[in-house]
């Protein structure tokens, strides 16, 4: 049976940005992340930039090493995320690039141009055939899809609906384009909540599919006819447009490891992926506000497997701090769900050798 490698270091927050940049450094060559880049290669990092007030996401400052090493294997770093479904600084491009901005995610602090996957709305995608358990096909973002090489920096949190946020999720939720996101939460329509519709009617005019109708003086969305594409989520300047985040745990980290299979699938030895167990919080990045760390900084693990990098950092936080993540956070979902598919459909082994390494 398969086993990955995953490498760890031990890495605290507060440590010199010197030697947290040689430590990760030090981990891209340990875990061979030279291979994945040939010369050329536009190369993708994707980080999630904070929602804003966040303060406990990955800082910008860490991509910088990484992105050094990739021009120094030839390739051309860009570093990325895709618009969200939700009313945020997030949800098209242009305030996504200023949030990001404005959390230092600059070309002096990083090394390399911040690009959007998924364009200015959210729905420049590709579709990738899987042939999953519930998927054929899913929609991920384009650049994430036409970037030759991808290196993925996950800041792995607790979670409201999946219990936990790790690389899987940031793979399948954080790499699709808006319908693949919605697909993903499609077990809940989008609805109108009357007593907000204005009656502007811009939803009207989006909808690609007339799914969209008066009703009562207010807009309604027919769910029969709806594809979930998130179009009116979008348009919508008067938060009328309701979209129910609790949708089933179990399928939605089902779903998520598909979405993560369609990115994965077209970078065969092209990815590594970090996940930086420092700053571990109850909720994921998306929450604004400050967020309080769950337990002390555990260090930074890598590897070229994401299910196994995800495992590990599950295992790993159990553990150093004598409890399950779950235990910190949501203690009703279990979390395992979107390993245990995704190591069923492909997208890699829960069986790993951690190799501890330091400076
Ligand atoms: S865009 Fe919003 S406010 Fe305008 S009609 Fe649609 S639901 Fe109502
Ligand atoms: S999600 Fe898309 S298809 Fe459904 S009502 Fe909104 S715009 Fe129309």
């Amino acid at each position: 049976m398969m086993t990955a490698d995953v490498y760890f270091i031990r890495a605290k927050s507060e440590e010199n940005l010197n030697v947290i940049q040689s430590k990760i450094d030090l981990l891209f060559r340990s875990a061979g992340f030279d291979s994945c880049i040939e010369h050329n290669d536009m190369t993708a990092i994707k980080i999630h930039f904070g929602e804003k007030g966040n303060v406990t996401h990955i800082p910008p400052t860490y991509v910088l090493p990484v992105a050094r090493l990739i021009e120094a294997n030839g390739g051309k770093p860009f570093v990325t995320d895709t618009n969200v479904l939700y009313k945020s600084q997030r949800s098209d491009a242009v305030s996504h690039l200023k949030l990001a901005q404005g959390h230092g995610f600059t070309v002096n602090n990083c090394g390399a141009p911040v690009i959007i996957a998924d364009g200015l709305r959210g729905s420049n995608e590709i579709d990738v055939t899987i042939n999953g358990e519930l998927f054929e096909k899913v929609s991920i973002a384009t650049e994430a899809i036409t970037a030759n090489s991808l290196i993925v920096f996950t800041h792995p949190t607790g979670h409201l609906s999946t219990g936990f946020g790790g690389t899987l999720k940031n793979l399948g939720m954080g790499l699709s384009s808006r319908k693949g996101k919605l697909r993903q939460h499609s077990a809940v329509k989008p609805w109108v909540e009357k007593t907000r519709c204005t009656q502007c009617g811009q939803c009207i005019i989006w909808c690609p599919v007339d799914a969209i109708e008066w009703r009562d003086e207010a807009a309604f969305i027919v769910n029969e006819t709806c594809i979930g594409c998130g179009e009116c989520l979008t348009v919508c300047r008067f938060d009328a447009v309701k979209f129910n985040w609790r949708t089933s745990g179990i399928d939605l980290q089902k779903r998520i490891a598909e979405h993560a299979l369609g990115v994965v699938k077209t970078k065969k030895d092209k990815a590594g992926y970090f996940s930086f167990l420092l700053n571990v919080t109850r909720d994921c990045d998306c929450v604004s506000g400050k967020q309080q760390p769950l337990f002390a900084d555990i260090g930074i693990i890598a590897s070229k497997d994401p299910v196994a990098l995800d495992q590990a950092t599950l295992d790993m936080i159990e553990q150093e701090t004598g409890k399950p993540l779950r235990l910190y956070s949501y203690p009703d979902i279990d979390d395992t769900v979107q390993l245990v598919h995704g190591e069923k459909i492909g997208l890699g082994t829960r069986r790993y050798r951690l190799k501890e390494i330091s400076l």
